[in-house]
């Protein structure tokens, strides 16, 4: 088990900060969840480098069990590749309520 990743999570492409936004139904605490599909795009994940990744995944170590509407969920345990050449590193996952596997 593993704490569910939401917006107010401190994440990294190794370079910057990554801000993250999400519109999931699901929410922690107040914040969306964060699912695969929106992270893979640059509107959703975005680094803080003035020529930022252009893209994120694939996604592994993403939840077996916790989907919102088909999207499976982030997890502390969740590992990406970012574009160019980083990888996600997650600090904290932004609340402390929910975990899942
Ligand atoms: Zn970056």
């Amino acid at each position: 088990m593993a704490p569910v990743l939401v917006v107010g999570a401190v994440l990294s492409c190794g370079h910057g900060p990554i801000t993250v936004k999400s519109n999931a139904i699901l929410t922690v605490a107040g914040q969306p969840v964060l699912l695969a599909d929106d992270a893979r795009s640059q509107a959703a994940f975005k680094c803080s480098l003035s020529t930022p990744c252009t893209a994120f995944g694939p996604f592994e170590g993403l939840s077996t069990v916790l989907t919102v509407r088909g999207q499976r969920v982030l997890l502390t345990t969740t590992t990406a590749k970012t574009l160019p050449n980083g990888s996600l590193i997650i600090t904290a996952p932004g609340q402390t309520v929910l975990v899942a596997k």
